[in-house]
């Protein structure tokens, strides 16, 4: 996306002072969730705190920063006279939650004096940004209008969440993601297929149903890793240090990972476009009808999507 020039940072009373953007300011690459297609896309960082996977190559080009509020509160007034009818709203970059609370109710609140058609905000988040955020704090961002998390916990097995450089350990990642749904916030988690290997593939799906089991999320996005030339991740297959599951041995990933996924109420989705088999079911009382679906895949009963037409 293109990317503008504004003034450097200021505080907040000179912020209020600002007109409207000539246009949405966006720099370098930009994400967001699938299920944020229609929502008004407002990039209040720049890159990941965290910015340690192996696997990631997303915002290795950025260097993390909390954007101006004048460049923010621009963009939200351009909004306001150009996207009235886009009524949810995502933070970007990759970790909006790590900004410090008082500026992110600023900025919540900026949301809602200029956008009141906004019925909700989403955010990414990883563990670090959700433990700096205290039960209170939440609440008051779920109260302001913050009520959708992503969270990408990739792997519950510990073992591999330090190889790939995650930070954190499952079970202080589950209750991170406890602490979430506690604030009454909706919480979606990103599980990665493929990421531990051949050799340690059904470790990590048992280990990573344990962790969702533990964090009861409200839906499970399961992605299959796509290399991503340049990353520590990419070297690794490079060198022969890894090999990646193919299709077969993804599938048996997904199957052994559900079955060990016990959500009291929730979805389980590998429907996004990295995946080789789109599948989308409410569990708990889906998942029988998720595991014959695989079943059917690996019998060859179903067709799987062509490596072509995967991306991440
Ligand atoms: S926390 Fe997320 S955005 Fe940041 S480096 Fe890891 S995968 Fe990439």
């Amino acid at each position: 996306m293109k990317t503008k020039r504004h003034p450097k940072t200021t505080n907040n009373k000179s912020a209020d002072r600002v007109s409207e953007s000539e246009g949405m300011h966006y720099e370098g690459n930009c994400i967001r969730p699938p299920p944020e297609a229609f929502s008004i896309l407002l990039q209040v960082t720049l890159g990941c705190s965290h910015n340690k996977c192996t696997f990631c190559g997303t915002y290795k080009d950025k260097r993390f920063t909390i954007k101006d509020e004048r460049i923010i509160l621009g963009d939200i007034l351009f909004a306001s006279k150009h996207m009235r009818n886009q009524d949810r709203l995502f933070l970007m970059d990759g970790d909006a939650l790590i900004i410090p609370q008082n500026r992110l109710l600023w900025i919540l609140d900026k949301i809602h004096d200029h956008l009141p058609w906004v019925k909700g905000v989403g955010s990414y988040a990883n563990t670090k940004s959700i433990s700096r955020k205290s039960a209170e704090d939440l609440n008051a961002l779920r109260t302001k209008g913050l009520d959708r998390i992503y969270l990408g916990v990739e792997t519950g097995d510990d073992e591999i969440r330090e190889k790939i450089h995650k930070g954190f350990t499952a079970r202080f990642c589950a209750e991170m993601g406890q602490k979430i749904k506690s604030a009454g916030m909706h919480l979606t988690v990103m599980v990665l297929l493929g990421i531990a290997g051949v050799n340690k593939s059904l470790d990590h799906a048992k280990a990573t149903g344990g962790l969702l089991s533990a964090m009861d999320p409200d839906h499970v996005a399961a992605l299959t890793v796509i290399p991503v030339p340049g990353t520590p991740f990419w070297d690794q297959l490079e060198r022969g240090d890894l090999e990646l599951p193919d299709e077969r041995g993804m599938l048996l990933e997904m199957r052994e990972m559900l079955r060990h996924t016990k959500l009291r109420g929730g979805t389980f989705a590998s429907n996004h476009s990295s995946n080789y088999l789109s599948l989308k079911v409410r569990l708990p009382e889906g998942k029988q009808e998720a595991l014959d679906l695989i079943d059917a895949a690996l019998g060859g009963r179903i067709g799987l999507k062509p490596e072509w037409m995967r991306a991440f």
